[in-house]
């Protein structure tokens, strides 16, 4: 069925060329020539768009792909406008609950007359904590509106059979982005401490609290988080799926936590007592002690600290602007808030995302567009497959597995064939806070609901707008949004090789996902399980190892480099994603006319510049530092240069010399697959 499908669109194509004007190929404006390939190609890639188009006060980063993800915001404001402008629609209908809940987030003067109003019942709950009973009470409530602390309880495919979804328990809570961020004592951390301890106390003194209180406040909120942060795995370790796979029971989850009511957690939340993973034990022995030991007034003090930082962006201008000043602007470098329809945009998506995602990809996302893509994933996974099957170092046992697992890759393009059904979620256009209460709470329950059953493939964990993509090992599938399949990503009309250049990467980022370090220990079912012989494990990771090393060299400022370890998953995706999408450009270019040279680029250089292009950001150096310490992602400019670094079809595009800054030496190339 799927075959005949491919086919047919191939003939589509090929007919409609004949009408179609020459296709399109890089943005040869956004080269900067000055700048030589061969030595800094980030640079000669996209150094002039980057040059005239400087990263808005709004954004921590910038290029063309993220000015896309942005105006992907636009089409949705068209959407909401239009429903917003709608009245006495039928309660429950998709426009009635985004256009509802667009007007109440667009109502500023009745969000600021309320203030701190919407969280006052709350406040008074927390005030009123007695005992051990109403202090855990509480923390049930907070995790039912979606505020997880100081743990979190979501539905997951369980490692071990990956088929059922469970509950997974994972250590939360923290003001500050990680565990370092409390213990570390280069200077930075200490700043960040020190302009964190400012942050809190500004916010209980929004919330009506003195200067002294506020101040202590803060005091006991930065030891009660220290206290949990020192419990909890850093960022490197936590991305070892070993160390945090846990299977247990619900027996031991009481013996782990004897203080904590999971008897009531268990009935409020609706969950089965069935088997369960704890992430962190560690973290879980921290909380059940700071239950046991930690004074009311100091759970207090967290419970109200914790209520107005999940608050904060859904209240008046004055929290939310606070809540900005630290999140972004101190810790991030960002300028300035976006503006607010751009706010209540962004909410929608994140609480409604897939009742506004249904207007936004039946009006924008042209299914054209979704065909081809599918195209290219089917011709990239051959490609993997091709690449594996070739490798010298792999024993015929190993490749077999890999073989198995390549196809059983399940592929998601666009959006979700069933929607997920808010009919019963109650928006109205009085209370912007309550609003975003009912969509969090349609959140939680709709996860819950889930535990305990077998998995459900057709979910997506990505709304369509988003300008981004996935790879899930525990269901072997990679997943691309609607709001990424277009330029520069990908575009109808663009060349194969800018498209295998640009989303063609990325497709094969996502495929490689499956055989980086973490993705390699899951097997072709999403089981957390060795499928590898000992000796080939042992070259794989030998070659991971060379990544590793290859990213520790990437400094952003004189002092502060990537963590090789932290990036090296992302890393492999992009060295390999690189590759297969070359190959599977290669591939798809036989028995076809030779691809024309297009502004004097050769089809090969075409793919790499629209790599370059498409990756180009430029990014906030605070950002930077955050990235460095906290995401899995390096930057942008080292997410061009590494990976074709190390590929040798890019030096013979370029015709660079072997002592050129962008040809790594033999003995230090990286190639993992
Ligand atoms: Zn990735």
């Amino acid at each position: 069925m799927r075959l005949i499908r491919f086919f047919l669109l191939v003939i589509v194509c090929s007919v409609a060329a004949f009408a179609q004007p020459a296709p399109v190929g890089i943005e040869t404006a956004d080269l900067n020539r000055s700048a030589s390939p061969c030595n800094d190609f980030y640079e000669y890639s996209n150094g002039a768009w980057r040059a005239a188009n400087p990263i808005p006060a709004t954004m921590d980063r910038w290029s063309r792909r993220w000015a896309a993800g942005e105006a992907n915001k636009d089409q949705l404001k068209v959407i909401l406008e239009e429903a917003s402008g709608k009245r006495d629609l039928p309660k429950g209908s998709v426009d009635q609950l985004i256009g509802d809940y667009y007007a109440a987030c667009m109502d500023e003067s009745r969000v600021n007359q309320a203030g701190a109003t919407p969280i006052k019942p709350l406040l008074a709950d927390i005030d009123a904590i007695k005992d051990q009973a109403s202090l855990q009470r509480m923390l049930l409530r907070f995790a039912g509106l979606g505020i997880q602390v100081p743990f979190g309880v979501n539905a997951a495919s369980d490692n071990h059979n990956p088929s059922q979804v469970i509950a997974d328990v994972q250590a939360a809570g923290l003001g500050l982005p990680d565990r370092d961020y409390y213990l570390k004592t280069e200077e930075r951390f200490q700043q960040a401490r020190a302009q964190y301890l400012v942050h809190v106390a500004n916010m209980f003194r929004l919330a009506g609290y003195s200067e002294a209180d506020s101040r202590k406040a803060a005091d006991q909120v930065m030891q009660f988080e220290t206290a949990l942060a020192k419990a909890t795995l850093d960022n490197v370790a936590r991305r070892d799926p070993q160390a945090v796979d846990h299977k247990t029971t619900y027996a031991q989850l009481q013996q782990l936590t004897p203080h904590f009511d999971w008897d009531g957690y268990y009935k409020d939340a609706n969950l089965p007592r069935i088997n369960l993973n704890v992430q962190e034990p560690k973290f879980m022995e921290e909380v059940d002690r700071q239950l046991s030991t930690a004074t009311l007034p100091d759970w207090k003090v967290y419970l109200t600290w914790q209520l107005l930082h999940g608050s904060a962006p859904y209240l008046s201008q004055p929290f939310v602007q606070e809540n900005f000043n630290f999140y972004e602007k101190t810790l991030g470098g960002v300028g300035e808030l976006k503006p607010r329809w751009k706010q209540c945009a962004e909410s929608a998506d994140q609480f409604l995302g897939e009742a506004l995602g249904r207007d936004y990809v039946a009006r924008y996302f042209p299914p054209e567009a979704k065909a081809r893509a599918q195209e290219m994933v089917k011709n990239i996974l051959a490609a993997m497959g091709d690449t594996i099957n070739g490798l010298d170092w792999m024993t015929p046992d190993t490749k077999k597995k890999a073989m198995e697992k390549i196809a059983s890759f399940n592929v998601k393009v666009g959006y979700p064939d069933k929607w997920k059904d808010y009919s019963h979620v109650v928006i109205t256009r009085t209370s912007y806070f309550d609003d975003v209460m009912a969509g969090a709470q349609f959140g939680i329950n709709d996860d819950r609901s889930t535990i305990g059953k077998p998995v459900d493939r057709g979910r997506w964990g990505m709304t369509p707008p988003t300008s981004n993509a996935y790879y899930n090992p525990l269901l072997n599938e990679i997943v691309f949004p609607a709001g990424i399949l277009q330029p520069p990503a990908f575009s109808v009309k663009a060349t194969d090789a800018v498209n295998y250049g640009a989303i063609g990467v990325v497709i094969g980022h996502e495929i490689s996902h499956g055989f980086d370090d973490q993705g390699a220990q899951f097997d072709s079912t999403g089981r957390l399980n060795n499928w590898w012989t000992a000796d080939d494990l042992k070259k794989f990771q030998a070659k991971t190892a060379c990544v590793v090393k290859q990213f520790d060299g990437y400094y952003i400022e004189p002092n502060i480099h990537h963590n090789g370890k932290l990036v090296l998953g992302e890393s492999i995706g992009d060295l390999a994603g690189v590759k297969i999408a070359y190959l599977a450009f290669q591939k798809s270019q036989q028995g076809k006319p030779a691809a024309p040279v297009l502004d004097g680029f050769t089809p090969d250089q075409q793919f790499f510049i629209a790599w370059g292009q498409f990756r180009g950001d430029e990014t906030r150096p605070e950002t930077q530092r955050l990235m460095v310490q906290g995401d899995p992602h390096p930057v942008a400019k080292f997410r061009v240069i590494g990976p074709l670094s190390n590929f040798p079809p890019f030096a013979s595009a370029f015709s660079c010399k072997p002592d050129s800054a962008m040809v790594r030496p033999a003995a230090q190339r990286c190639v993992v697959w």
